[in-house]
């Protein structure tokens, strides 16, 4: 008998996280059919995408684009989505049983809203969904069975650790961190930093956005907040270490003192297929480890001094309700901001830090609550770029 495919949805299909998405798919022929793809503006790439991949909705977050695409005769039986609504229609078709969230910043929260209001297993790399809407989900996931897969390597690697126990039984949480390209340097150095150094991960490739977060430690603050939405647990029960192998991915401290790690070279296909297969694990040789290659694994504290963005989210998980929105705001006009070389490295906490200083938290915010945060952040932050 012939197994039925799985209908997939690949939100942010042309960046970094959803290419590698499609190679795992590759990798596994006969188990997923793509019904849909979602881009801001990469035409050239979604062209391709369709082209191989031969989905029934496209989505294209630029108004242009979405209108170029529909002019083209190899999109012709293909609708062609766009705006919120477009967004919406992608992210709760009723024939599809995943989608994967690899959209960059807070415009992936509706999508990702949509798919646990509507059921499906969400499959989420887009962190920003959970830091700024981690209210929202809890509720919207008890009452509707959907589930939250995450992709994020840290966070996957907790989600395996936590099958050595039950969740009662944890003590802590301890997300690794690489410590990004700054770690040895010292901090009357960082007045200086390029955006070319910033952009110069040691370990991972990624986007820019997610790079430069990297630099800053904030990519490592947003996960701590993703953490205590995504598992549940308060931010105090939350450690970070720098690892600057990247080798453990996280672990996780049992009542019992034992704690469990989960390992493997540097390769977001493994988090990716994890989530896409589970509760199976699938054959693959993604991030495949010879320990006896390894010179060293080492384990510090973060630098709290040097990298102020560790205890700014620190402080916006604690206070919780609408200050993750708001520090997330502050941190994507921020680094956008830098990215334009308006301002300087040491800016990107600076500004976070005066915007969460002005910031009214709501407690139990509503959606709109949230989506008010995020805009009085980004305007907030604006007003603090020189
Ligand atoms: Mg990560």
């Amino acid at each position: 008998m012939q197994k039925q495919l799985r209908k997939i949805v690949i939100l942010g299909s042309t960046g970094s996280i959803g290419r590698s998405t499609l190679e795992v798919l590759d990798d596994h022929p006969g188990r997923f059919d793509v019904v849909g793809l979602a881009a801001k503006s990469d035409v050239e790439r979604m062209l391709a995408q369709i082209e191989r991949y031969r989905p029934n909705y496209v989505y294209m977050g630029d108004q242009s684009a979405a209108d170029f695409l529909s002019g083209e005769a190899l999109v012709k039986n293909i609708d062609v989505l766009t705006g919120d609504e477009g967004m919406i229609t992608m992210a709760s078709l009723p024939e599809v049983e995943l989608v994967v969230n690899a959209l960059v910043g807070s415009v992936g929260l509706l999508a990702s809203l949509t798919t646990v209001e509507n059921g499906k297993y969400l499959a989420l790399a887009n962190k920003e969904s959970l830091v700024v809407g981690g209210p929202l989900f809890e509720e919207a996931v008890a009452r509707t069975g959907a589930r939250v897969l995450p992709i994020d390597s840290e966070h996957s690697a907790i989600w395996q650790c936590m099958a050595s126990g039950r969740d009662s039984e944890i003590r802590r949480l301890i997300l690794t961190a690489s410590g990004g390209p700054f770690r040895t340097k010292k901090k009357d150095e960082f007045k200086s930093v390029t955006k070319e150094e910033a952009l110069d991960h040691p370990t991972w490739k990624m986007g820019p956005k997610v790079t430069i977060d990297s630099a800053t430690l904030m990519n490592k603050g947003l996960e701590l907040i993703e953490a205590v939405w995504l598992f549940s647990i308060p931010p105090e029960m939350v450690s970070i270490v720098v690892h600057p192998q990247s080798v453990v991915h996280s672990m996780v401290e049992y009542v019992d003192s034992s704690v469990v790690a989960q390992m493997s070279a540097p390769d977001m296909k493994l988090p990716i297929a994890y989530a896409l297969f589970w509760p199976e694990r699938v054959r693959g040789n993604y991030g495949r480890l010879d320990l006896t290659e390894m010179q060293s694994l080492t384990f510090t504290k973060p630098d709290a001094e040097k990298f102020p963005a560790i205890n700014l989210a620190y402080n916006a998980a604690t206070l919780g309700g609408t200050a993750p929105a708001a520090l997330n705001a502050a941190n994507e006009v921020a680094v956008e901001s830098f990215l334009l070389g308006r301002i300087g490295f040491m800016d990107i906490t600076d500004i976070i830090e005066k915007t969460l200083g002005k910031h009214t938290v709501v407690e139990k915010p509503s959606l709109l609550d949230i989506l008010d945060a995020d805009r009085w952040g980004r305007k907030t932050a604006e007003g603090f770029v020189h």
